[in-house]
């Protein structure tokens, strides 16, 4: 468990990412600890058993050690798509929104997508889209890219039935899946499935230690040897090659061993404050559609004139800071660094900034 939990009203309750959490105590000691050595020679032991740990965790052959979501997923997505060809991904993906454009910029990968509201896998939408052999006129398809849980969509669980679908719907035509598992924890967490189950359906898996785990650094890649020992070189190559990385790898393994547990508080605490707003705003958002530890609102949906600038705004003057993800649309985001207790009083602070 957590050791320590904020409580501490003067500062505010950050739920705009569960990316904002600092280190524990317990987490600092273990990164004090840690046995290093230079990983660009690969001489460094905990670097080495974290990614051990997590290929295992995985069912994977092997995994590597990035310093962000965004270079695993890069690193991932180039390693099915060659210059020129597509992904295709849900419209909200983090790959295809939030990474400035990475896989086009640096590896020339083009994109299309397909639409779900919660961000979830549409089978027929990718049926039409596929064209894995597109011959010289049309852009060829490459890969199916999934995010579980999205994000944007609202922290949604991928059903694992429309994963395995997936995965022998673009396995029938030679189509690679990179899995965004950046939340993958909290699918787990939400489902009971393994997490192996779940990477089993794609062909290189990204996870984050550095969102709901806690940690204040790090993702992990993880695949076939051979995919992993090339997205090294390429990590090295983008010049992402680190040296005395095991004291961030320990942070990852204290992580593991004491956050992971925890998610499901997590989840929760964002189940009561959707329910919280949903009594004083009918329609801002489905509670039982919060499966994980993302609120999405709608205040549209809501009949809310208010703005989302505006809302956020005041509830930041009363100690609160949710993210803006449109003009209408708000996220709040569980975490470690805010108890039952924060939760609580950002629901009493989101109900009058409402009104
Ligand atoms: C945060 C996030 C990432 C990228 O992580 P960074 O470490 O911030 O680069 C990738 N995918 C999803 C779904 C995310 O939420």
């Amino acid at each position: 468990m957590a050791e320590v939990e904020n409580t501490d009203r003067d500062r505010p309750v950050d739920l705009r990412s569960d990316t904002v959490t600092t280190p524990t105590p317990g987490m600092r000691a273990a990164m004090a600890r840690a046995d290093v050595g230079d990983d660009v020679y690969a001489e460094d032991p905990t670097c080495r058993a974290l990614e051990e740990r997590v290929a295992d965790l995985l069912g994977t052959e092997a995994a590597l050690f990035t310093v962000t979501g965004s270079l695993a997923n890069l690193l991932g997505v180039r390693a099915l798509v060659k210059p020129g060809a597509e992904v295709l991904c849900e419209a909200r993906a983090h790959i295809a929104r939030a990474e400035l454009g990475a896989h086009a910029a640096v590896f020339g990968v083009t994109s299309r997508t397909w639409s779900h509201p919660r961000g979830l896998v549409d089978l027929a939408a990718v049926r039409e889209l596929l064209a894995p052999d597109a011959g010289p006129y049309f852009v060829s398809t490459a890969a199916v890219s999934v995010e579980n849980t999205h994000n944007f969509g609202g922290g949604s669980v991928q059903p694992l039935d429309s994963l395995r679908a997936l995965r022998e719907l673009t396995a029938a035509s030679g189509v690679g899946v990179h899995l965004d598992g950046a939340r993958l924890w909290h699918a787990c967490a939400a489902t009971g499935v393994a997490p192996g189950t779940y990477a089993a359906c794609a062909d290189l898996v990204s996870v984050a230690l550095s969102k709901g785990l806690g940690a204040p650094v790090g993702s992990l890649l993880a695949g076939p040897a051979a995919a992993i020992a090339d997205a090294r070189v390429w990590r090295k190559r983008l010049g992402a090659g680190w040296r005395q990385a095991g004291v961030l790898a320990a942070a990852g393994m204290y992580a593991l061993d004491h956050h992971l547990d925890r998610v499901a508080q997590d989840h929760a605490n964002a189940r009561a404050l959707a329910d919280r707003l949903a009594e004083v705003a009918p329609g801002i958002v489905e509670p039982t559609g919060v499966q994980t530890n993302i609120v999405v609102l709608d205040l549209a949906a809501a009949g809310i004139r208010t703005g989302a600038t505006e809302v956020a705004e005041r509830a930041r003057a009363a100690g609160v800071l949710v993210s803006v993800l449109g003009p209408t649309a708000l996220r709040l985001v569980t975490h470690l660094d805010v108890d039952e207790a924060g939760c609580r009083h950002a629901g009493d602070v989101l109900a009058t900034a409402l009104k």
